[in-house]
């Protein structure tokens, strides 16, 4: 009985003599290692709010929101929803990430919107049923990817490449009927189907 007390003391002799083994969190910053996966940070140079992280995410962490009358879409990343999987920066067709999982931990706070990150797009919408195309940045970003041979065989692509000369602006109303002129108008592919279906008789 006597031999394990005089362990225990010696351990807590060297122990009170011994440098601290806890870092001093959160009095000094304490960096987590290389290929930490903490908090998902986006990277507005890169993100063009296609949604293809949204629909990724396994954890319902990523919410988008189109509001087609004022034609935005926003994008909200909830950290307090986030496992830290990786898929959303690993499913990004950009040719760099636009959202990293950061080495950020510290995810203390006052009030729930401390917990998330919003970002806000300008979102093209179609010119007859008002329903999302993508967002500006997005098709943009298609069409400079592929390039102003492929991107003038869709009138949207063109359309984003030439946003000066004509352009769907917020809260346009919405119009029952589309013309053959409205080929060049932003329209979403049900509606797009309409107008060559028309123009070919059908
Ligand atoms: S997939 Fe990439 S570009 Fe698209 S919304 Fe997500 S982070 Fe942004
Ligand atoms: S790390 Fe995983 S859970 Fe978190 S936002 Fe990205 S995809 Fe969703």
């Amino acid at each position: 009985m006597k031999l394990p007390k005089l362990r225990e003391l010696k351990e807590a002799l060297t122990a009170v003599f011994s440098r601290r083994y806890t870092s001093r969190f959160p009095f000094r910053d304490s960096p987590a290692p290389e290929g930490f996966r903490g908090k998902p940070l986006p990277d507005d140079q890169w993100c063009i709010g296609c949604e293809a992280c949204a629909q990724a995410c396994p954890s319902d962490a990523i919410v988008i929101e189109d509001r087609k009358k004022e034609a935005v879409r926003t994008i909200t990343r909830y950290w307090d929803r986030c496992n830290y999987c990786g898929q959303c920066e690993e499913k990004c067709p950009q040719p760099h990430p636009g959202v990293k999982l950061s080495r950020e931990y510290d995810f203390s706070g006052y009030t729930p919107d401390e917990m998330n990150i919003k970002q806000e797009f300008e979102l093209v919408v179609c010119s007859k049923c008002a329903g999302p195309v993508g967002t500006l940045k997005q098709l943009e970003a298609v069409s400079g990817r592929i390039g102003p041979a492929l991107a003038s065989s869709s009138p949207d692509m063109l359309l984003a490449r030439q946003i000066q000369i004509k352009r769907q602006m917020p809260g346009k109303a919405k119009r029952k009927e589309i013309t053959r002129s409205d080929i060049f108008t932003f329209l979403c592919p049900v509606c797009r189907h309409e107008v060559y279906r028309k123009e070919a008789g059908n």
